[in-house]
């Protein structure tokens, strides 16, 4: 496979002098200083980091010390191999991977003068067109159109999502009938032009996800996501074969070679690797073009809190074969700006920004008052 970072320009080696944790409240920041005072910063997922962050301070922040940032796509392999860390695959490791992936694609953007997308293979789109999703579940179906209007109305998205189903519930409902009321419900509400997804969060077995997939067919909506338990791939198989609309799924998935054997064997129609989840940009990358070359579409998953928002815009950017709506969830309590984007939804559309690195500034005041993180 051809190499996801385009580093050539960059022809010194960019030796990492360090490798930090910060954090202010409920969120934290990595930030990547070379010898000769180069700095990048990343905003990892702090959701997870908060419980996972030993990972990042034992396993993987000092792994990079030393190495050339150059060189991050191939260290990928020896990092999962160093001491052992391939046994702790999974959500917990990879998501500090990636909090490690994010600062140095700033640093070595701010040094190349390039964006996040260009140093992946090139910006093949600015304008993101955005879905909104609601988390709610539980809520009666009237109460959740009157929500889906309202964060619809804020940011004038031509596309949503919602959850149907009750979440790895062996088939129960949330709440009793809410789904099956709630998909023509939604539909009707919205009408025809409304690009509209669903998410079951594993909720189904094989019959009754295929009972509500054709639901949603009948309404015309335009992807079904995780019908099935997220790890059992012969029964998401199944559905997508069975199925019309396309089934989406991948938000879970950590192994580079179940993703290949998914895309493969079309065990799912649309891939959604999560850019924290899954380690970050480059392996998401790959994922993205693995799909591609077999005729699928790809769509970040976006996990809450840090700036899931900007990082699924600027996956968006450089993807061959995204679909037509990308996730954008609400406003994040990082103080931050950009010289080339609002960072704002207007009109349905997120601007990503074109600076380099990130392209964004976070408030050197939240730096300041953020506290190096270490372990005992
Ligand atoms: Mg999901």
């Amino acid at each position: 496979m051809e190499p996801v970072l385009r580093v050539e320009t960059l022809q010194k080696p960019v030796k990492i002098a360090s490798m930090e944790l910060l954090r202010n409240r409920r969120n934290f920041l990595v930030r990547v200083r070379t010898d000769d005072g180069a700095e990048g910063i990343g905003v990892p997922n702090a959701m997870h980091l908060v419980h996972t962050y030993p990972i990042f301070l034992n396993r993987v922040a000092p792994f990079f010390v030393g190495k050339d940032a150059r060189q991050f796509e191939p260290l990928l392999w020896e990092l999962y191999r160093h001491n052992d860390n391939y046994k702790y695959q999974g959500l917990a490791f990879w998501v500090c991977v990636a909090a490690a992936e994010f600062a140095v694609l700033d640093l070595l953007g701010k040094l190349a003068g390039k964006s996040v997308g260009e140093l992946l293979g090139g910006v093949l789109r600015r304008e993101i067109a955005v879905y909104r999703a609601s988390g709610n579940r539980g809520n009666t179906p009237e109460e959740e159109v009157a929500y889906l209007k309202q964060i619809v109305a804020e940011s004038g998205a031509k596309a949503l999502k919602f959850r149907l189903g009750g979440r790895m519930s062996k088939n129960a409902d949330s709440l009793p009938g809410r789904t099956e009321k709630l998909i023509p419900l939604v539909r009707e509400a919205f009408g025809k032009e409304m690009t509209l997804y669903a998410d079951s969060n594993s909720s189904y077995d094989v019959p009754k996800a295929i009972a509500i997939g054709r639901l949603m067919e009948e309404y015309g909506y335009a992807f079904y996501e995780e019908p099935c338990p997220f790890d059992h791939l012969e029964d998401t198989k199944a559905v997508a074969d069975a199925l019309r609309i396309p089934v989406a799924a991948g938000e879970q998935e950590f192994s580079e070679y179940r993703f290949r054997w998914t895309i493969a064997n079309r065990g799912v129609d649309i891939v959604q690797p999560d850019l924290h989840y899954y380690g970050g940009f480059i392996r998401s990358l790959r994922v993205a073009r693995m799909a591609h070359t077999a005729g699928m579409l790809c769509t970040p998953h976006m996990s809450g809190s840090g700036l899931g928002y900007l990082d699924a815009a600027h996956f968006a950017s450089c993807i061959p074969n995204p679909v037509p709506f990308t996730e954008f969830k609400g406003d994040s309590d990082i103080p931050v700006t950009s010289e080339t984007s609002t960072l704002k939804v207007e009109n349905g559309v997120v601007k990503v920004p074109s600076s380099p690195g990130f392209g964004i500034t976070i408030d050197p005041a939240f730096i300041r008052q953020a506290v190096k993180v270490t372990t005992f």
